[in-house]
């Protein structure tokens, strides 16, 4: 089954004295796997159920390979939605449960039997077949939801925080899983999540919310390394931020911390906020991008880095250093930006 591709025009969700959604036009491509990743009460959830058809929007269009199906009902769609706890029948045996949108569609006995069968299979639970939904773990139930979604062969299939309510360790290990289900079987998957980490590891395509809007799209690595706002940023990782005025040339800023490198030239004299990754500051640098003597104010060891945080006045800055620095609280550091490592956001720092 190939995935659908998705355009989504102009979406606003008006709710009694809440805007949920406020203008996201978005284009998803066949068969990826994007990301929609925001904070709680960004307007996630509004988003998916829109696809999903639970939700009417206020105004805006949804189409789906070139179909309208703003006004189409959820059974009539080529969508097939997750949800955020399951909502699986718990009277029910595991293989009634996921032969269940089969049953729908008057599949047969022996067929459905079978497509059960494979549906567990990929999800690693074929024997699993006949216990029922109680007697099994959260990372299991969430398995089975997967493999009935699966099972109609859904042409985009919609996960809302899907791997929310499992541990850390399991929660990783269903991320390479998705992974996986998603290269098998082609479908395009729409996956919302407020964890940067999760986006980053399973998304062929990030897209940020803030306040109802998309803020920045693009790959992990585009949206880590450039992205287009001081929210992004932020959100995305740790970020420094501080403000600028762009140099006569254009390639650098002028902070309150020194000059710094930008990635792409600014307009001479603009101020602007500039987006610095504690990765990219170094210990002992010299020459453009060269900020100075610091004190170590905090060095967390976190096994593969340090999270340093440094001061001088009323100044602070994180820093991620190498295991191979050994930096020491209380050490007197001379920090550096690596060159055009800096990058110009919009936004300000609030
Ligand atoms: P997210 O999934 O990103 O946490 P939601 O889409 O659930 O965000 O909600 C976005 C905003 O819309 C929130 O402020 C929420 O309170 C509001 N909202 C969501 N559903 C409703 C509803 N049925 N009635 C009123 N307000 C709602
Ligand atoms: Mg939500």
């Amino acid at each position: 089954m190939t995935g659908a591709g998705i355009d989504v025009k102009n979406l606003v969700k008006q709710y009694p004295g809440q805007r949920a959604l406020d203008g996201v036009s978005l284009t998803i491509d066949p068969g990826s796997y994007t990301v929609i990743l925001g904070p709680s009460g960004s307007g996630k959830t509004t988003l998916l159920a829109i696809l999903g058809g639970f939700v009417e929007p206020t105004s805006g269009k949804v189409t789906v390979d070139g179909q309208d199906v703003t006004s189409v009902a959820p059974s009539r769609r080529p969508t097939t939605t997750v949800f955020q706890d399951y909502a699986l029948f718990p009277h029910m045996t595991v293989g009634q449960n996921v032969g269940f949108g089969l049953e729908m569609q008057r599949v047969g006995k022996k067929d459905r039997m079978s497509q059960v069968s494979e549906a567990l299979e990929m999800v690693g639970l074929a024997h699993t077949k006949d216990r029922h939904i109680a007697d099994l773990s959260g990372g299991q139930r969430q398995r089975i939801a997967l493999a009935r979604a699966l099972i109609v062969k859904p042409r985009v299939l919609l996960l809302d925080e899907p791997l929310g309510a499992l541990d850390v360790k399991l929660r990783r290990h269903m991320q390479d899983e998705l992974t996986r289900i998603h290269d098998t079987v082609g479908t395009t998957f729409v996956h919302v999540t407020h964890d940067q980490e999760e986006a980053m590891s399973l998304a062929d395509t990030i897209v940020i919310v803030r306040d109802g809007r998309v803020d920045d799209i693009g790959s992990p690595e585009q949206v880590y390394l450039n992205p287009i706002s001081a929210f992004s940023a932020q959100f995305m990782g740790d970020s420094n931020l501080i403000e600028g005025t762009i140099t006569d040339d254009g390639n650098a800023a002028d902070t309150a911390w020194g000059r710094v490198g930008v990635s792409t030239p600014g307009n001479p004299h603009d101020s602007v906020t500039v987006s610095i990754r504690p990765e990219h500051i170094e210990m002992g640098a010299t020459g453009p991008g060269n900020l100075g003597e610091w004190i170590v104010a905090e060095a967390h060891f976190l096994g593969q880095r340090y999270r340093v945080i440094a001061r001088r006045d009323n100044q602070e800055i994180l820093v991620s250093l190498p295991q191979s620095s050994s930096v020491q609280q209380g050490q007197s550091v001379i920090l550096g930006v690596a060159p055009e490592m800096a990058r110009i956001v919009k936004g300000d720092l609030s």
